[in-house]
């Protein structure tokens, strides 16, 4: 299935890697498959497929037909081996990380993270006695080796933070993972496989919100981790040993049987039916209707969001615009790892604040003000008072986020459209002029 079409371009591949053809019915488009289990043809079937000898399923909680096809297309166009599917981004990054560390072990990121993540980081993965250690985006490939520890069971990176599109040096770190022998987890939602994809740069894990640009019309919550086969599971086997031990049933170890997909395989079969994060096979079906317009929508996105960064940087209201790559130090970074475009997210600083925010915000009549990204709709959100709401004023400025800043995630409407609306709502701010007059 997906061996058949990797050959095959990535247009190509995101319409069909993975699919599968029902027997029963012939249905081109891959069904919904509504079932929680899946009928054993005897008691030594039902055995067989219980001890994971059987390649046929048993149940929905790890192995439905609609998200297993969903999984292998998002793992085909990432160039990894094996996929997963799980309820949303925040599981997949639970489920990656479970599958990697344990109570006393140590997490090495970089300080430029979703603030979701951060939340899940100073919370539930700190309860669970996770030890995590932020790295400055930028530090160079000594200083990152010089971090790694004997417990470091991970190195955490977004390709492009959210939201100020950070870019991080997947080859650096790909260098720093090669040589410490600890692998790289990326989350590549904001890029997308088709802009960036993590595991050619040494990445041994891609994490997605599938929420985002790969169902592409904000109409489900969904993750997926992909395993890139490239890591070397039994080198690492001092800081692994859960893929070395033999498993029930008599059967051999993960890292025996499975070799460099053992992580994807202990993922599927072990941690997600242990935690049980199922997503729902409808949901599954929207995101495979997303993924095969794909590249088609990152063009435009793309296109849309270079042009509505242009046109707001000539705005008396606008400080600062964010953009990946344009005057913000990061053009080598995003010419050699982001060559096809940096992402739609253009972050942008109000000179007058967050009172010019609101006035902003609520001025607006095409762009929806909500939290979310990777709509097919451009959004917009208030950061400071939302996402980043919960934390200490001296927090929020350390990481970036001022009182005037506003994410924009730009759809794929007609950007003459985006860019008017934002514009008239711009108009109604005061200018950057009467801001120093106030003050
Ligand atoms: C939204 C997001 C997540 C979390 O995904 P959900 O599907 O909302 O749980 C993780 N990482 C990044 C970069 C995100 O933007």
């Amino acid at each position: 299935m997906t061996g058949a079409v990797s050959e095959l371009g990535f247009e190509t591949r995101q319409v069909h890697a993975g699919s599968i053809v029902d027997a029963e019915a012939g249905a081109r488009v891959t069904p919904i498959y509504q079932s929680a289990g899946y009928v054993f043809d005897s008691f030594d079937d039902g055995v067989e497929r219980f001890a994971g000898r059987s390649a046929r399923r048993a149940y929905s909680r790890n192995d439905n037909p609609t998200n297993v096809v969903a999984a292998r297309r998002i793992a085909d166009l990432e160039g990894g081996v094996d996929g997963v599917l799980v309820a949303s981004g925040q599981a997949a990054i639970a489920m990656a990380l479970s599958a990697l560390a344990q109570a006393g072990d140590h997490i090495l990121t970089t300080d430029r993270l979703y603030e979701g993540t951060r939340e899940m980081i100073r919370g539930a993965l700190r309860r669970n006695g996770l030890e995590f250690e932020a790295v400055p985006i930028d530090a160079d490939e000594d200083a990152w080796v010089a971090a790694v520890r004997p417990q470091t069971r991970a190195i955490y990176a977004e390709s492009i933070a959210n939201p100020l599109g950070e870019v991080a040096d997947l080859a650096l770190l790909g260098r720093v993972s090669a040589r410490t022998g600890v692998p790289l987890v990326v989350d590549n939602t904001v890029a997308t496989p088709y802009l960036c994809r993590p595991i050619e740069h040494g990445a041994a894990i891609v994490i997605h919100s599938t929420s985002k640009w790969l169902g592409g019309h904000g109409s489900s919550i969904g993750g997926a981790i992909v395993d890139g086969g490239r890591f070397d599971w039994t080198a690492a086997a001092a800081r692994f040993p859960h893929l070395h031990e033999p498993r029930p049933h008599g059967a051999p170890s993960f890292a025996e049987r499975f070799g460099d997909a053992a992580l994807g395989a202990y993922l599927r079969s072990v941690v997600v039916l242990e935690h049980g994060p199922t997503v729902p096979p409808t949901s599954a079906f929207l995101l495979l209707h997303g993924i095969e317009t794909l590249s088609l929508r990152m063009e435009r996105h793309v296109a849309n969001a270079v042009a509505v960064a242009a046109a707001l940087r000539e705005h008396p209201a606008v400080a600062r615009v964010h953009y990946p790559g344009v005057g913000d130090g990061q053009a080598d970074k995003v010419a050699r790892l982001l060559p096809d475009g940096a992402g739609s997210i253009v972050s942008i600083e109000l000179a007058g604040g967050r009172d010019a925010a609101r006035t902003f915000l609520d001025s607006l009549r095409l762009v929806s003000q909500m939290t979310h990204i990777g709509d097919v709709r451009t959004l917009a959100i208030h950061t400071g008072s939302t996402i980043h709401g919960k934390l200490r004023g001296e927090e929020r400025t350390a990481l970036g986020i001022t009182e005037g800043l506003v994410r924009l995630s730009i759809g794929i409407e007609l950007v003459d459209d985006i860019v008017a609306d934002l514009r008239q709502a711009l108009d109604v701010v005061p200018s950057r002029v009467l801001e120093v007059v106030r003050a």
